[in-house]
């Protein structure tokens, strides 16, 4: 082969893809100023005695263990009466849990602004999503998520140099699976989407994005099944994930082209609403298609089938759905003390509205949808589908990073599954889809050292999940209360 022959061959190569960041960085040799004040245990070889180990695989909790931690990981799960090792410095962890650090797949770094809301629900035309990036990460960390994949962007390089900070050691927060910006059609109803034009304009943006740095995708509400199919050929030829939150493009549609995820459990799959056209949003956005599609029924059973044979996995989100449940209950004093004064008002307005609608034809019908997605959700995990777990702090500004997080397991426990089941959709389930299965996710030996530990016994009384002390990353503990501490007033801010 001559010189000349091999440049041309050379030139029919298509360039490989520049490798992303990895989601779980290997953790930084220190941290910052910005990290110290929040570690609470310092790394190292740490016995934690006494602890009653849930391990995030579903398996009945172990009473009484030591768990011991050597460096970023975890080195043995044992029995408290067993011997420990010289050198490990013993934490007492009587009357606590240690549970997996939680994998939260569906936890936005922003927060949705209604500009000039008043207590009759008006606010002007524009919905703004301004960035959250001093709180959010605290937020998540302080309360349980070591993991977090962003779902959807409106800052893209905000969150992707959060993550390099984070992974560097300078700002604290979780590992984070970042989503490039949402993938959208032409009617989006932000302005800081977006619109894509064709399928070609969707794959460049995959691939420009994904060279950036975003590790995950997501389509949204009115992308067209053309845009859609370029899309996931381009993550997939990546190596990467996309999911969705749907309207224009139906389950059955999107599960046929390959989508590897689905977003808000069975809540926007529009493929029985009326007057649905192809590649158009529809006006019920799912709530019809939901309502006709009780559990059990032969719909159901089809879908479930279809999206399981297809290795679709789905994010239940119920915490931002649960907003439009009247009388659902109210924020915990913490974390209505994170929101600034005018974040706190304008979700009490939009609460109060709910309360008083509550007996409306729309609220009625709503309610008929939340109590068919429970099921669904249930009867996908029953038929051996992967169920993961995210809170959307989207809505009406009741959900919040992290406390939502929480607030997701304790509605998982509340749709019949037990505590251990939807700890594990909220934990190993998400280290599963994102392939990290052998290193997050459950408690193990050779596994990372993130972990969350509570007061109480979530097991028995999920809300005990609420209860954070410490939250270890990579084998270094953070005191959650003084990481919500610091972002006191500021949410909805920044
Ligand atoms: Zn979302």
């Amino acid at each position: 082969m001559t010189r000349r022959m091999l440049v041309a061959a050379a030139a029919l190569v298509i360039p490989s893809p520049l490798a992303a960041a990895p989601i779980l960085a290997p953790p930084p040799p220190h941290f910052g100023p910005g990290v110290q004040p929040f570690v609470s245990v310092a790394p190292g070889q740490i016995a934690l005695t006494h602890v009653r180990v849930i391990d995030g695989t579903g398996a009945v909790p172990v009473e009484d263990a030591t768990i011991l931690i050597d460096g970023p990981k975890i080195a043995a799960v044992q029995p408290a009466a067993a011997a420990i090792a010289p050198g490990y410095r013993v934490i007492d962890g009587s009357g606590e849990t240690v549970l997996p650090g939680i994998v939260g797949m569906h936890n936005h770094m922003f927060y949705v602004a209604r500009p000039n809301l008043d207590a009759s629900g008006h606010s002007e035309d524009l919905r703004l999503l301004p960035q959250m990036t001093f709180s959010a990460p605290r937020l998540y960390l302080a309360n349980g998520v070591t993991t977090m994949r962003t779902t959807g962007s409106v800052e893209p390089y905000a969150d992707i140099n959060v993550k390099a900070a984070i992974d560097s050691g300078k700002m604290v927060g979780p590992h984070m699976d970042v989503t490039a910006p949402y993938l959208e059609g032409p009617g989006s109803p932000f302005i800081q989407m977006h619109e894509l034009r064709d399928a070609a304009e969707a794959r460049a943006t995959v691939a420009f994005w994904a060279d950036q740095g975003a590790t995950s995708f997501k389509a949204y509400m009115h992308i067209t099944r053309a845009e859609l199919k370029a899309a996931i050929d381009e993550v997939h030829r990546r190596h990467l994930k996309i999911t969705g939150h749907l309207c224009s493009v139906t389950y059955p549609e999107a599960a046929a082209l390959g989508i590897d995820n689905l977003e808000h459990g069975f809540f926007v799959n529009t493929q029985f609403d009326p007057g649905k056209q192809p590649d158009a949003c529809s006006e019920g956005t799912g709530t019809p298609t939901l309502v006709k599609m009780t559990p059990g029924s032969p719909e159901a059973n089809a879908l479930i089938k279809l999206l399981i044979d297809h290795h679709v996995a789905v994010t239940s989100t119920l915490p931002v759905f649960e907003q439009l449940v009247p009388m659902h209950a109210p924020l915990q004093p913490r974390a209505m003390a994170v929101l600034t004064p005018q974040a706190r008002n304008d979700y009490l307005y939009l609460r109060n509205l709910v309360a008083e609608r509550g007996s409306s034809e729309r609220l009625k019908t709503f309610a008929v949808a939340y109590k068919n997605d429970l099921g669904l959700e249930r009867q996908f995990v029953a038929a051996g589908g992967l169920l993961l777990a995210g809170p959307d702090p989207t809505g009406n500004g009741g959900v919040i990073p992290g406390f939502g997080d929480q607030r997701e397991i304790e509605l998982l426990v509340e749709a019949g599954f037990t505590s251990v089941e939807a700890i594990r959709i909220a934990t190993l389930n998400g280290a599963t889809y994102l392939g990290l299965q052998d290193r997050i996710g459950s408690i193990a030996p050779g596994k990372d050292a993130d972990l969350m530990v509570v007061k109480g016994n979530p097991a028995e009384k999920i809300a005990d999940i609420e209860n954070v002390v410490t939250v270890f990353k990579d084998g270094t503990g953070f005191d959650s209360a003084k990481l919500i501490d610091s972002v006191k007033g500021r949410y909805g801010e920044y």
